[in-house]
């Protein structure tokens, strides 16, 4: 068995692999088989999985792509991470891609699916709009009708008719995968020390961009490692980090701020890996139908879905609690919308609470820390020495 430090390298050479060459090498494989990319930060990839297909999540180019085109197409006063996905669409980086789903997160994912319209990439494109109204009959019949939709384009293109049986098996893959990452979440909650926040999210990050499968069995394999006593615990306080459920935060800065002193014991990096909140039902008929009940009734919250029965303050407060964290950190993309507009009621929540945050701003490309790890750095100190 190969060693953690060994799992953990590879997990950050595939989740940063802006080629995604296993993805590519996996498809060469089987002439029917297909490459859907999907945007941050949530898609059903069971309904990928159970067609032939592999899902990928494209993150953004992170720190590692230069920009230079990508800029010309969009305005200055928004978000980094659309920039470097047109940067990576015009070098070609998702040659052999059939499709691309760009869910209904904010205007400019919107935007994006239609830029990639216009540069005619892969065999299609859908922008996939997600129910803002949570009644079965109403919200639940669209979502099935938005994942349909994506099964017939794939249809088209590898003729792969897709039944219940096998969509009920990619869904227990995948829950199998949510729950092994729960463990690890668990696990970490109880043991901060035994693996950094960094190292967890090249693990978690990897399996956006492989099968499910071998992501499964990485996850096992860290899951035995973690169990095991190592490292030492350090007097650092307990930090909820929320707001990078989109555009990422670079690596540095997610060290940076374990750094200063906190340990993550809870966040919303790579939500899309967590969003279903226990198992998805695998013993349906029509198993779409147990993936828009999960969306309806047992997803987790976020700036980008619109709730009102069930609001987020309330949400990330119980959060808090469970993970017995010791202050918040609001750290948001620059000029994202979404998360900026939900700030000032998830911090009012905070205050009214007594729950202590700091807020700042970041772009996936930020490449000086100094700032943020002295403002992390006095948030941890006031909480260990005042509280
Ligand atoms: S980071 Fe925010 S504004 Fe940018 S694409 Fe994502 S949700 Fe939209």
């Amino acid at each position: 068995m190969e060693s953690l430090k060994e799992i953990i390298g590879k997990c950050e050479e595939l989740a940063f692999d802006l080629d995604f060459k296993r993805a590519k090498e996996w498809k060469s494989q089987d002439p029917k088989r297909v490459l859907v990319g999907f945007m941050p930060i949530y898609f059903p990839r069971e309904v990928i999985h159970a067609a032939n297909g592999l899902a990928i999540g494209i993150m953004g180019g992170g720190d590692r792509k230069q920009i230079v085109k990508g800029d010309a197409y969009y305005q200055s006063y928004i978000c980094h991470m659309p920039r470097g996905i047109i940067e990576l669409a015009l070098d070609n980086h998702f040659e052999g891609f059939d499709g691309f789903i760009f869910p209904s997160i904010c205007d400019v994912i919107r935007n994006l699916s239609g830029m990639f319209r216009f540069l005619n990439k892969g065999k299609f494109i859908k922008y996939l709009d997600y129910p803002q109204n949570f009644e079965a009959h109403i919200g639940g019949v669209f979502y099935k009708s938005e994942l349909q939709h994506v099964l017939d384009e794939i249809k088209k293109i590898n003729g792969v008719e897709i039944t219940a049986e096998k969509l009920n098996h990619s869904i227990g893959l995948f829950n199998e995968n949510r729950k092994l990452i729960k463990q690890i979440y668990d696990i970490r909650d109880k043991f901060p020390w035994r693996i950094t926040a960094a190292d967890l999210y090249h693990i978690v990050r990897a399996g956006m961009v492989i099968p499910v499968e071998e992501h499964n069995e990485i996850l096992n394999q860290v899951l035995i490692y973690i169990q095991q006593e190592m490292g030492v615990p350090l007097d650092k306080i307990r930090v909820l980090v929320i707001g990078a459920f989109c555009e990422q935060p670079p690596i540095g800065l997610i060290r940076a701020i374990e750094l200063a002193g906190c340990y993550i014991v809870e966040d919303d990096f790579l939500l899309g890996s967590r969003w279903a909140q226990g198992d998805i039902r695998t013993d349906m008929d029509d198993p779409i139908e147990a993936l828009s009940e999960s969306y309806l009734n047992n997803g987790t919250f976020s700036s980008s879905v619109y709730d009102v029965n069930n609001p987020k303050e309330v949400r990330l407060l119980n959060l808090a609690k469970e993970r017995r964290t010791d202050g918040i950190i609001f750290a948001a993309p620059s000029f994202c919308d979404p998360a900026l507009l939900d700030h000032p009621i998830l911090q009012k929540a905070c205050i009214d609470s007594n729950i202590r945050f700091i807020s700042f701003l970041y772009s996936e490309n930020t490449g000086q820390f100094k700032v943020i790890k002295e403002q992390v750095g006095t948030f941890s100190d006031s909480i260990k020495l005042w509280e």
